[in-house]
C-alpha cells in the first residue's frame, strides 16, 4: 500500500478531535485581531500530489497567513529576480527568534528568507514600482499557489504596519546597510499586507502541496513557479521554517514546514503531500500547540518523515 493510499483515507476529524484534548500554549497578541482569536479553532487539510483535498472541520475558516506566506514570498522574490535574491539573502538557520533584529555579519544582509528580515527583504524585491503594485504582483502570486483569489484582511494590515516596532527597526537597518533599496515604510506595508492575506486550511494545504509537486499546483493544473524555485525554498523550509524549533521540528515530524503567529503551519511534503494545520496557541518559539502535535501524528501515521524508513 503507498502512503498516498493512506493519505486517502486518513481521519482528519479524528486527528482534530484528538489534538483538541490538548490545551497548552498562548495565542499571540502583538495584534488586537490575533490576540482575539479563537483558540479552540482548530482545521487540517492535506491535498495529494493528484490534487485529492482532504479535510477535517473548520478547514474553511479564515485566518491572516502570517508567516507562513514567507516560502511563498521567497519563492516569488526568487522567480521575479532570475535567483540574484540567493545572493541578496543568507539561507542558514540563526537559532534566534523570528523577529531578531539582527543581521548576518560581515555581509549585512538578512540571515534566510524564514526570520522576518529575510521575508521584509522577498517582499521589496518582487517585482512592482510601488506598494500597490508589489502588493498586487504577491496577491496574483499567493493566489496562483492556492488556486483561488485570496484577499487581504486590511484591519490586520493596518494592525500590523501601526504596531511592527521590530519590522521597522529591521527595515531601516537594513537602510543603512544598503541590503535594502527601496523605501523603509513601503518595506514594511508590503510585508504587513503579505502577512495579512486570508487563508484557510485548505488553501494553505493547497499552497503547500505547489511546493511539494515541484512548483505546480495539483488542483488547478498550473505551473506556479519552476521546479529549481521549488526545490530552494522547501531547503529552506526544512533548515530555517520553524526558527529556533526548527532542529526539533526536523527530528520530530521530519516535514519541511512553515509556522505563523496565527497559529497556522504550512507543510510541504516532496513529491507525496501538502497539508496544513491551523490552531491559535502558541509555543515560546511561536508554533501552534496543537499544529505540532497534529504534525507529529501526521508523520507518524502516514510515514512523511523524510529521513523515515519508508
Ligand atoms: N506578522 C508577524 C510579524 O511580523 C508574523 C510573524 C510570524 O508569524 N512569526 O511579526
Amino acid at each position: 500500500m503507498t502512503r498516498s493510499v493512506d493519505a486517502r483515507s486518513y481521519d482528519l476529524d479524528d486527528l482534530r478531535e484528538r489534538v483538541l484534548a490538548e490545551h497548552g500554549g498562548a495565542v499571540d497578541d502583538s495584534i488586537p485581531q490575533l490576540a482575539s482569536a479563537d483558540p479552540d479553532l482548530c482545521g487540517l487539510a492535506l491535498v495529494l500530489t493528484d490534487g485529492t483535498v482532504r479535510h477535517s472541520a473548520q478547514a474553511d475558516v479564515p485566518f491572516s497567513v502570517q508567516s507562513a506566506v514567507k516560502p511563498f514570498l521567497f519563492a516569488l522574490a526568487l522567480l521575479d529576480t532570475g535567483g540574484d535574491a540567493l545572493d541578496l539573502i543568507g539561507i542558514e538557520p540563526t537559532g534566534e527568534a523570528f523577529d531578531a533584529v539582527k543581521l548576518e555579519t560581515g555581509t549585512g544582509r538578512p540571515p534566510n528568507p524564514m526570520v522576518n528580515a529575510g521575508a521584509l527583504l522577498t517582499g521589496a524585491l518582487v517585482d512592482g514600482d510601488d506598494v500597490a503594485a508589489r502588493d498586487a504582483r504577491i496577491l496574483r502570486g499567493l493566489s496562483a499557489f492556492a488556486g483561488r483569489q485570496l484577499d487581504v484582511d486590511d484591519d490586520v494590515a493596518h494592525s500590523e504596519h501601526l504596531l511592527g516596532d521590530r519590522n521597522h527597526a529591521l527595515a531601516h537597518l537594513m537602510r543603512s546597510e544598503g541590503t535594502l533599496s527601496v523605501g523603509a515604510d513601503d518595506t514594511v506595508a508590503v510585508y504587513a499586507r503579505a502577512c495579512a492575506v486570508l487563508v484557510d486550511a485548505r488553501a494553505l494545504a493547497v499552497m503547500g502541496a505547489t511546493l511539494a509537486c515541484g512548483g505546480v499546483n495539483p488542483v488547478s493544473g498550473e505551473r506556479v513557479v519552476p521546479t529549481d524555485v521549488a526545490r530552494d525554498v522547501v531547503s529552506v523550509m526544512a533548515t530555517c521554517g520553524v526558527y529556533d524549533g526548527s532542529g526539533r521540528w526536523m527530528r520530530s515530524v521530519g516535514v519541511p514546514a512553515k509556522s505563523s503567529v496565527s497559529g497556522g503551519i504550512v507543510l510541504a511534503a516532496p513529491g507525496v503531500l501538502g497539508g496544513a494545520v491551523v490552531s491559535p496557541p502558541l509555543d515560546e518559539q511561536g508554533t501552534s500547540v496543537r499544529g505540532r502535535i497534529a504534525c507529529e501524528a501526521l508523520s507518524a501515521e502516514l510515514d512523511l518523515h523524510v529521513f523515515g524508513s519508508r
